[in-house]
């Protein structure tokens, strides 16, 4: 059966002496991996419309009891030139690109997430800073999958954030001081300024988030709550996170 969809890819790997593994998000089936045969000798089929990030059209072809989807042919619709000569750029689209592929489920349809991606990964060609738009995507991404936190109340009292809650990635929420038992697992402020952010970068159009100016703070309290909050769902770091950090801190 032969089929076509619009396509982001997360991944590549040669398999053997001439195939690629490629793992892609796609808009009608969400996320796949499919074998190209002989793509490292055909670039007139594939050209460079394999490579990570590329935004793409392609042809598929399965056949009943086969596990792997083939992969025929790649049309480009955006290739994100910018991205991929800018050190700083590409860092921040891998640890996005990772977290897709790490959350996303196989094969089930997430249109709006696909388009969140799409857009975000043209954001960030476009030149917007980039830590702003990981934080904004890691917002938006994990609750469209379903595993968006709980800041507007307390856990355990049901209290409202008067000032500085306490953010458990184990939990998924915060706990407001006075409920906080310390358990000795890692625990990460959340002020309400964060918070406000928080529910801003989730409900705001997404044409209208880069106007949002959030704090070095704001950031920092974020970065630390949803670091804690993937490494729980995941149980484990992203590995192209340490690589952002290093960049980050040269
Ligand atoms: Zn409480």
């Amino acid at each position: 059966m032969k089929s076509k969809t619009e396509a982001i890819i997360l991944s590549t790997m040669n398999l053997g002496e001439a195939d690629k593994l490629v793992t892609f998000f796609s808009l009608d089936r969400g996320k796949l991996t499919g074998v190209t045969k002989n793509a490292r000798k055909s670039f007139k089929r594939f050209g460079a419309g394999l490579e990570a990030f590329t935004n793409c059209r392609l042809h598929l072809y399965e056949r009943e009891h086969q596990e792997l989807i083939r992969i025929e042919s790649s049309d480009i619709v955006t290739q994100l030139f910018t991205l991929t000569n800018d050190l700083d750029r590409v860092a921040t689209g891998s640890v996005i690109l990772e977290l897709v592929k790490e959350l996303a489920p196989e094969c089930e349809r997430n249109a709006q997430a696909f388009l969140l991606l799409a857009h975000i990964l043209q954001l960030l060609d476009d030149g917007e800073a980039p830590l702003f738009l990981l934080k904004i995507f890691e917002i938006r991404f994990l609750s469209l999958l379903g595993y968006q936190p709980k800041l507007d109340r307390c856990l355990s009292c049901g209290g409202q954030p008067k000032g500085d809650m306490i953010f458990l990635g184990m939990k998924g929420g915060v706990l407001c001081p006075s409920c906080l038992v310390s358990s000795g697992d890692p625990q990460a402020r959340l002020s309400q300024g964060a918070v406000g952010f928080y529910y801003q970068a989730l409900r705001m159009e997404l044409d209208k988030v880069c106007r949002l100016k959030p704090s070095a703070v704001i950031m920092r309290e974020l970065d630390l709550a949803f670091s804690s909050h993937t490494f729980h769902i995941l149980g484990k770091r992203l590995r192209s996170v340490e690589f952002l950090r290093t960049i980050s801190a040269l």
